[in-house]
């Protein structure tokens, strides 16, 4: 099975960028999904969440992600630990939902990791290959700024508390230009597919 990590920066366009993929029939694995269903309420890893930061980081037996912030924020010690007890359960996460689509003999499999650079899965065996989704900080800002109802200050400050995409362009095996129409994105998916379909068969088995 190919395994293709799908990544950007924040605001532009992963998300339309993998339900195209979805919509041509890839199965997509999103890490953000993902992430939230292993601090539901029941799971180990809330359980050891409570366990080092307090009982107060749950209300009602859910995660209050606003304390669970605030905790980690500015905070190397505190978001190094919180990383430590969520990250192995992520990967065991997507180990077993990859596990699943090589049971459907899924020859192709998009695994969509909002920080996957950050994360260094480009420098492991986690993905085979890299789709980086790209946009100018121009258009970048503005439909962050759309998206959310943020004023150019604090939009630029979520975009620059993360790796820039130029940085991220460069590990890319394929790079989608979302900068102009719908249309022209799904255009370039269509290309990209088309190219995963050639080298698939090379990851059959695997
Ligand atoms: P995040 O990581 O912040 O969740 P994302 O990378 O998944 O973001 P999207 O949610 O897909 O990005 O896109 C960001 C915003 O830009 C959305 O409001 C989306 O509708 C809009 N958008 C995406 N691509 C285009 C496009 N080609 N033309 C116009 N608007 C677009």
């Amino acid at each position: 099975m190919l395994i293709v990590g799908l990544t950007g920066g924040i605001a532009s366009g992963k998300t339309t960028v993998s339900t195209m993929f979805h919509e041509a029939g890839i199965p997509i694995i999103d890490a953000d999904v993902i992430s939230r269903e292993v601090v539901e309420p029941g799971t180990t890893v809330l359980e050891k969440i409570k366990l080092t930061f307090g009982p107060q980081i749950i209300k009602n037996g859910v995660l209050d992600r606003q304390q669970l912030g605030d905790t980690v924020f500015g905070n190397e010690a505190n978001l190094s630990q919180l990383n430590a007890i969520i990250q192995p359960a992520i990967s065991n996460a997507i180990q077993d939902k990859l596990a699943f689509w090589r049971t459907q003999k899924a020859p192709i499999v998009i695994l969509d990791v909002p920080l996957l650079v950050e994360r260094g899965y480009h420098e492991n065996d986690s993905v085979d290959q890299i789709i980086v989704v790209t946009v100018s900080e121009a258009t970048q800002l503005a439909r962050l700024k759309a998206r959310n109802q943020l004023d150019d200050y604090a939009a630029n400050n979520r975009i620059k508390s993360q790796l820039p995409l130029s940085e991220k362009v460069k590990v890319a095996d394929y790079v989608i230009d979302n900068n102009g129409t719908l249309a022209a994105t799904r255009e370039q998916v269509a290309q990209v597919i088309a190219k995963l379909k050639e080298i698939a068969p090379e990851y059959a088995g695997k």
